[in-house]
This record gives structure tokens, sequence and C-alpha cells, in this order.
């Protein structure tokens, strides 16, 4: 008999953005599979479980995906319950389906606990909808990244397509973002914005125009960011800037 493996989204950072479940699976888990972005906070919840970091930014290269198939193989037919820890929501960039394909491959019961993605979390920080009646019905979540091997994804026609696009994985390749969306004939004043850790302390965020995009990206750390694209972000502005006075204000108090 194998125990169960729960591929559990970690959220964008914040621990008390988990979702119940994923609260009662943690606390449950005799092993923990976390990806390097997970918070610490996050990671205490599971007090009881053996905590194993994997990950391409805990230094594994994603051709060791194979490795961690085995690994949460292996942990199954040992303990009762695994948890594969992943950031955001684990069926959004996150090789889920790998994972999933290789543990019916070996015939372990699994189970999928939803998480708030970061685009979700990025919308909350800047205030805006993705959707907006007469603006926005169209969203796209995208990225410009291809794994080795992967054919090259057309995300430019699905950011130029969508009327509000959320790029993944793209803040350290925003020059090559805005030459090849103005290249596609997007306009260079088109509204954007970038929200780097959304939903932690420590979260920034920048807007102006596509074609201020190379720049504003270099104003940023080295945390996790998307890039949010369309009509919706044109009045993120406005609302940073209060944003930022209240939290001088929270500091001051
Ligand atoms: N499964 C995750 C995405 C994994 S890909 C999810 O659903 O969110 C990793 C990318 O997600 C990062 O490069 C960044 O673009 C984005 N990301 C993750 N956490 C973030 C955060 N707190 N703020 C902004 N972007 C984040």
């Amino acid at each position: 008999m194998s125990g169960t493996v729960y591929l559990v989204g970690a959220g964008p950072g914040a621990p008390d953005l988990l979702t119940l479940r994923a609260v009662e699976v943690l606390k449950r888990a005799d092993v923990v599979f976390y990806d390097a972005l997970v918070h610490p906070g996050t990671l205490a919840i599971a007090g009881r479980a053996h905590k194993v970091a994997v990950g391409k930014r805990s230094g594994r290269r994603s051709t060791a995906q194979r490795f961690i198939n085995k690994q949460l193989i292996d942990a199954a037919r040992k303990h009762a319950l695994v948890v594969r820890l992943k950031g955001g929501d684990p069926m959004l960039f996150g090789r889920a389906q790998e994972e999933i394909d290789a543990l019916r491959r070996a015939e372990i019961a699994f189970e999928i606990v939803p998480g708030v993605t970061a685009a979700q979390a990025a919308a909350a920080e800047l205030g805006v909808s993705l959707t907006r009646r007469g603006v926005a019905r169209k969203v796209a979540f995208v990225t410009p990244r291809a794994g080795a091997g992967e054919p090259a994804n057309d995300w430019v026609s699905s950011v130029a397509n969508a009327d509000t696009a959320v790029i993944y994985m793209g803040a350290g390749l925003a020059d090559a973002i805005a030459a090849a969306l103005i290249g596609r004939g997007l306009a260079p004043q088109t509204p954007i914005a970038l929200v780097e850790n959304a939903s932690l302390p420590e979260a920034r965020v920048r807007s102006g125009a596509l074609a201020d995009l190379p720049g504003l990206a270099k104003t940023l750390g080295p945390g996790p960011a998307v890039i949010v694209l369309g009509e919706v972000v044109s009045t993120v502005q406005a609302r940073t800037l209060a944003h930022a006075e209240l939290h001088s204000l929270l500091k001051r108090a």
C-alpha cells in the first residue's frame, strides 16, 4: 500500500493566503517537497514533516524533474502523506502534469489542492480587476520561457489577442518582451504594470507604458515578478501612490 501525494498550491507568498485545505494537509504531512519560492512561514505549518528543497532556484536544473518525480514516488511508498508544495497554483507553469503523469504510471494516489496564482495576487496588489465590463473580457496567462527541447510558443500572439495579459517568468526578459510586442504592432503607449513579490510586505509595483518596460524592470529587485499588460492597468498610477502613502503612514504609526 502506498501513501497519497498532494500537489498543494502555496499561493504567491503570504502564508495567510493558503487555503484551509492546504493548511490541513501540511499539518498532517510526513514529507514535504517544496519549491524555492515557498515562504518559510508556510513551511513551518508542516510542523512534523521532513522537508526537502527541490526546484530550480535551489540550484537544481530543470532536467532534474525526473528526479523529483522519482523522489515523490519513493516517498509515497514509505509514507502515508506526501506533499509536493508549489508556488502559486500548482496547475499553472509548475510542471505539475509531469508529476501527475509519473504518479499515475506508478499507480500512486494523488490529490490537487489549488492555490492563489501570481496573476491574482498581482491584481490585488495593483487594485485593478483583470476583467472589466466593456474594456477587458479576455485574459491570457503567458510565459515567453520555453524549456530546453520545448518548441517555442507563440506568446506574442496570445498577448496581442488578449485584452489583459499576465506574463509570468518575464521580468528578466523585459527588453526582449517590449521589443517583440512593439514589433508585433502593439502601441508603445500600451499600459503595463510590473508587480514584484505580490502579497508580501516587500511587494513592489511599477507602472507606465510598454515602451518604458525595460527601464521599469531594472528598478525591481531579485524577487519573482509578473508583467500585467492592457487597458485595465492604465489606472494604476494614482492608486500606487495612495498605496505607498498608506505604507509610510503605517510605518510611522
Ligand atoms: N505556479 C505559480 C507560477 C510558477 S512560475 C503560480 O501559479 O503563481 C514562477 C513565476 O511566477 C515567477 O517567475 C513570477 O513571474 C511569478 N510569481 C510567483 N510568485 C510571485 C509573486 N509573489 N509576485 C509576482 N510574481 C510571482
